[in-house]
């Protein structure tokens, strides 16, 4: 299908990065639309494990990519980024950055982390990589755009402006160093020279694309239920994952995206505060982390461990208009004997529910009724054992919709279609 989304269905972190890496490989184009250099997506290609964070994963194969004008972009970042894929043997010349994206500013880092400081224990748990505070101001009206880099007169003039304001909270507020003008200007002046190359028109540059029907690749950031409208607010980032987030964030219509591609882990993460029904307790949840490897990427933080909730991935089906869902990282499962599986939600009214309660309280509350599946306690192959195919096929039952790829491993070349039970890689 010539225009794909990929979207986190859970609250990120679902493997994402693999998924948008194995199906980049028959895409021509490959788009971020949203979010910020905080996704940390990883991939490991060739027996290699790549970190990005800001630009499109399918730069490793080389692809056309495109970041969005939903997308807020770090320059220094950025460039960090570029350094490095170059410095190991991949080229950067195929990147595209919209001139509408709003660039994160040195204050949007520093009041991300001092307003987090300041929340002590109410804090949302951001990566402090100023991307918020960076949709804040556009959405104030105040952003700093990818273009304004372009001409040094205005970029000054918008700093300058930013400043005035920035620096009383920063002082004041924050109680922290305030930046200075010359320092800030002279710095992303220098940013704009390497950056001009990459700035492009990229809503016509995807348009014509799909207009001469190359397939394009749309990658979500972060994950259905961390959508600032959608998801499980405030504990939220700070822009629209879902899957109609890619029409507005590229600038195509929503009629141009064909297949929607949800990933989901075969159990759940989630990171930072807010409630997480089918929490694994102790000491099964720090063993899924463990097998799992959930520590974040760029973070390092520990991730919250749950199994598979059921209630949650059947509100993203609906929320993304999901078409076809991958279940990744199945293999961490194969250490268990049995396995629950989150079907409804019981709330405290002693009702059960099989839908996402629609009020934060109801939610808050909810706890988690289980069906326990027999676990296949082996590792996974190119061929699913009957208890693994069972598990896939109570997640197709419940929600559905088809199970399109499994995750048996970390490497690329790990995932098999439970339909064909053959290794999918490669094709
Ligand atoms: P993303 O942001 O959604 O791409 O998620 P991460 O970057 O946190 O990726 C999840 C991690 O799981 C990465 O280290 C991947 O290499 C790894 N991973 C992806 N798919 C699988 C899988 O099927 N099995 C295992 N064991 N690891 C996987």
């Amino acid at each position: 299908m010539p225009a794909t989304v990929i979207v986190g269905a859970q609250w990120g972190d679902e493997g994402k990065g693999k998924i948008v890496d194995l199906l980049a490989q028959s895409s021509d184009l490959v788009c971020r639309y949203q979010g910020g250099p905080n996704a940390g997506h990883t991939i490991i290609a060739g027996g290699e494990t790549f970190k990005i964070r800001q630009i499109p994963s399918g730069v490793i194969s080389g692809k056309e990519c495109v970041l969005g004008a939903g997308c807020v972009v770090d320059p220094e970042v950025f460039l960090d980024e570029v350094d490095e894929l170059e410095a190991r043997g991949i080229a950067t010349g195929v990147v595209r950055l919209s001139g509408n994206a709003h660039l994160v500013m040195p204050w949007h880092v520093a009041i991300d982390q001092a307003s987090e400081r300041r929340l002590g224990k109410l804090q949302i748990g951001t990566t402090r990589r100023g991307i918020g505070p960076a949709y804040a101001d556009k959405a104030s009206r105040i952003g700093i755009r990818v273009q304004d880099l372009l001409d040094p007169k205005i970029l000054r003039q918008k700093i300058e402006v930013a400043l005035a304001e920035k620096n009383v909270w920063l002082e004041r507020v924050y109680e922290v160093e305030p930046f200075d003008l010359d320092k800030v200007a002279g710095q992303y002046e220098t940013f704009a020279k390497r950056l001009r190359p990459y700035v492009a028109d990229t809503s016509l540059l995807v348009d014509r694309a799909l207009r001469e029907g190359r397939s394009v690749l749309f990658e979500g950031a972060q994950g259905t239920l961390l959508d600032l409208d959608h998801g499980t607010y405030p504990f939220v980032t700070s822009s629209n994952p879902v899957a109609s987030g890619a029409a507005t964030g590229i600038g195509i219509g929503p009629n141009r995206l064909d297949t929607i591609l949800g990933v989901a882990k075969g159990y759940v993460t989630r990171v930072g505060e807010g409630p997480l029904p089918s929490e694994i307790p102790s000491p099964d949840q720090e063993r899924v982390r463990q097998l799992g490897g959930e520590f974040g990427t760029v973070t390092g933080r520990e991730r919250r461990c749950g199994w598979l909730d059921l209630v949650a991935l059947r509100y993203a089906v609906r929320l993304n208009g999901m078409t076809s869902l991958a279940l990744t990282k199945l293999d961490v499962l194969s250490a268990f004997s049995e396995i629950p599986v989150c079907v409804r939600y019981r709330l405290p009214d002693g009702t059960e529910t099989a839908d996402f309660p629609a009020h934060q309280s109801d939610f808050h509350h909810a706890r988690p009724v289980y069906e326990t599946l027999p676990g296949w306690q082996e590792p996974l192959g190119d061929e699913l054992p009957a208890a693994a195919r069972r598990y896939v096929e109570l997640v197709e039952r419940e929600l559905e919709i088809e199970v399109s790829l499994v995750g048996t491993g970390a490497e690329r070349e790990r995932v098999v279609s439970p339909r064909g039970l053959e290794p999918v890689a490669g094709r």
